[in-house]
């Protein structure tokens, strides 16, 4: 074989191979539609908005919202302007504008991993200025009422314990428990260490107490949200964690989001309506998706105009 064509067999080589790897990448990155099966309206707004892969631009870093259903997010995505779709490794996320500030929203889906996974990609894909992991969430006390808007100020991963040795025969015991944490970067130790709880940045905070303050018509208690993938039943379960840990209120995603958001120095906060509350009823109430996009569209419109004023 002359120069000439070893050269040109190895260039073939490369295109097969570098073809391929951009294959593989693109089977595992991406599908055509954007898939969730129980709620068809939004995702056929998602379907026709422009899908973006492409890096994220932005002057102003975005901020961005969770929510792990369509009845938590719609709200917002109705809300914004020139909205258009990313999905990353098939988590969705729909970047606009809102009251002229870049805004991002995340469908994280249902649960702990899928929280993480998805706060990650978002930070390292849209670098936000702040995180607002938002949504429903279950009482664990009479005054978390159907309806009510929890802000959090601390959140807990309540599956993360250790339980004491106990010998066989003894029963399933979870409690007594120690609580074990969970593994979030130091920065300052430039290590992963163990973190009982997480918490919210204070000014976030302040910016939900004052909102709530201002606006009587929501009815609002701060506290501790503790997450797992569970959903608790056990009324005495919920006066354990209440006990515990100061629970408010449980869900499946928020302790997750935080302890990512920790990770990547990243302010955080937990918001969440309350959609059932088995000390008050056994119904499961959906509006909660409403109360809470409500009240966090509140937050976000206070949040632009401090970071304009430069206040954050
Ligand atoms: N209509 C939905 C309800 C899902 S409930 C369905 O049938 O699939 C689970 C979601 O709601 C989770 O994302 C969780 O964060 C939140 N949630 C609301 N109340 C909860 C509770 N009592 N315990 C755990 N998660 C709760």
């Amino acid at each position: 074989m002359n120069t000439f064509k070893k050269f040109a067999v190895l260039v073939a080589v490369i295109f097969f191979v570098t073809c391929n790897v951009a294959n593989a990448e693109n089977s595992i990155s991406t599908t055509d539609a954007i898939s969730q099966n129980f709620e068809g309206e939004l995702d056929n707004y998602l379907n026709s908005l422009p899908h973006k892969t492409e890096a994220y631009k932005s002057k102003q870093r975005p901020i961005l919202i969770e929510g792990a259903m369509n009845i938590e997010i719609e709200k917002f995505v109705y809300a914004l302007k020139n909205p258009v779709v990313y999905k990353i490794l098939n988590y969705v996320y729909i970047a606009g504008t809102y009251k002229n500030y870049p805004v991002v929203i995340a469908r994280t889906e249902q649960g702990m991993e899928n929280a993480a996974v998805s706060t990650a990609l978002a930070i390292e894909h849209f670098k936000p200025v702040a995180v607002i992991n938002q949504g429903t969430a279950g009482g664990h006390v009479a005054e978390a009422q159907i309806l009510s808007v929890i802000i959090g100020d601390k959140y807990v991963n309540n599956s993360a314990y250790i339980t004491e040795n106990t010998p066989e025969g003894a029963g399933v015991k979870i409690v007594p428990q120690e609580m074990r944490g969970t593994f979030a970067y130091d920065k300052d130790e430039k290590t992963f260490k163990l973190y009982q709880e997480y918490f919210s940045d204070s000014k976030l905070l302040k910016i939900a107490v004052e909102v709530a303050a201002a606006n009587k018509d929501f009815s609002t208690l701060k506290g501790t949200i503790t997450s797992s993938d569970a959903w608790l039943n056990g009324i005495d379960h919920y006066k354990y964690l209440h006990k515990k840990y100061g629970s408010v209120a449980e869900e499946m995603e928020t302790s997750a989001a935080a302890q990512i958001c920790k990770s990547s120095g990243v302010p955080f906060i937990g918001i969440r309506a309350i959609s059932d509350n088995i000390i008050l009823s056994s119904n499961h109430y959906a509006d909660a998706g409403n109360v809470s996009q409500d009240f966090v569209l509140l937050v976000v419109d206070k949040l632009i105009r401090n970071i304009k004023a430069g206040k954050f």
